[in-house]
């Protein structure tokens, strides 16, 4: 008998280059640091997350046999650096076809300010060609269709709520990241598949203090307002805290985070959404268990931090044993 076909996730998203100077605290108003290293690094929360889907399902020396196809979706220029973004998605066993590369634009930047004792970061974000993808290119979406779609807020919101509905009128489960946080029509929650978020992303979102989120039943009320709008599976990521989760099926749950020396944060979120995505794909909406996914997910993205980088800071999967 043939194997079924392998599930296909799809990433909808922003590539973009890090610049990342490392610093002995963040800079004051009107102050000027001097850096004591200097990186860039292939990035970007929607490359990040199809790299985390591709190295997490998959060995570095056979990329093609993955459990997973994974396919990344966006936009980048037509300068050097769109060249080391798409052969870094490659490295990791992600499909690049369909990444739209736009003549005379600029690929996306994102400029990382690492503050070495903490390993905490603040970012500044140019989108350039990021922002060239536009509703009209998602009336529906393209082919072949995925088995899950993954999408952050580092492109247009107009095209990632246009490609929301196009998700919802293919009945393809959708597992959207906001980040960075924006406010969203409250019909982009209903019939949301998996909502992933971070504490401050929560608070904005839910229009609260982050102090809410500071313990549990805080928390729950917050989750519970994400359910009420119509998100099915909500997971609040607490960094060094670990994680929070609600179901409109009525599981919850805080998850500690794993003890490590952490050295640095980026890509702990995009992480821990690649390593979710991978269990939640396998799943039906009936029998997805939650605590086991944002476990093994919470696994994942402690060895990140653990690392230096971002993008290639994430484990393959031989390494998650
Ligand atoms: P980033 O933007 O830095 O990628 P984020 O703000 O989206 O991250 P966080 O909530 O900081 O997301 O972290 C995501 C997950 O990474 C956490 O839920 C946890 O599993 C893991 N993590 C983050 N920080 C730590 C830490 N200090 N120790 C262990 N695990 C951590």
């Amino acid at each position: 008998m043939a194997a079924p076909p392998r599930k296909r996730i799809a990433v909808l998203g922003s590539l973009n280059m890090d610049l990342v100077p490392y610093v002995p605290h963040h800079p004051l108003p009107g102050e000027t640091l001097t850096s004591s290293r200097f990186g860039t690094a292939p990035g970007g929360k929607g490359a990040n997350q199809a790299a985390a889907v591709g190295r997490l399902s998959r060995s570095p020396d056979a990329l093609a046999d993955g459990d997973v196809d994974v396919a990344m979706l966006g936009a980048v220029g037509s300068d050097p650096y769109a060249d080391v973004l798409r052969s870094s998605l490659a490295s990791c066993g992600v499909a690049t076809d369909g990444l739209r590369v736009l003549d005379g634009q600029r690929t996306g930047i994102a400029i990382i300010i690492v503050d070495e004792p903490s390993g905490q970061n603040r970012i500044i974000l140019s989108p350039e060609a990021n922002h060239a993808l536009v509703p009209a290119d998602f009336a529906a979406l393209p082919d072949p269709r995925p088995d899950l779609l993954i999408m952050q807020l580092e492109i247009r919101l107009d095209t990632v709520l246009q490609a929301l509905a196009a998700a919802k009128a293919a009945s393809v489960p959708v597992l959207l990241n906001p980040a960075p946080a924006q406010t969203l029509p409250l019909d982009a929650y209903v019939g949301l598949a998996h909502l992933i978020l971070n504490e401050t992303e929560a608070a904005i979102l839910a229009g609260c203090p982050e102090s809410d989120l500071d313990d549990e039943p805080g928390l729950q009320r917050v989750a519970s307002l994400f359910l009420e709008r119509g998100v099915a599976n909500v997971v609040v990521t607490l960094g060094g805290r670990g994680v929070y989760y609600a179901t409109k099926a009525g599981k919850s749950a805080l998850v500690p985070a794993h003890k490590v020396d952490v050295v640095e944060t980026t890509a702990a979120g995009d992480t821990f959404v690649g390593s979710y995505a991978l269990a939640a794909v396998h799943a039906s909406p009936d029998d997805f268990d939650i605590d086991g996914a944002v476990k093994a997910a919470n696994r994942a993205a402690a060895i990140t931090v653990s690392r230096r980088g971002s993008q290639l800071s994430i484990p393959w999967k031989d390494e998650l044993e």
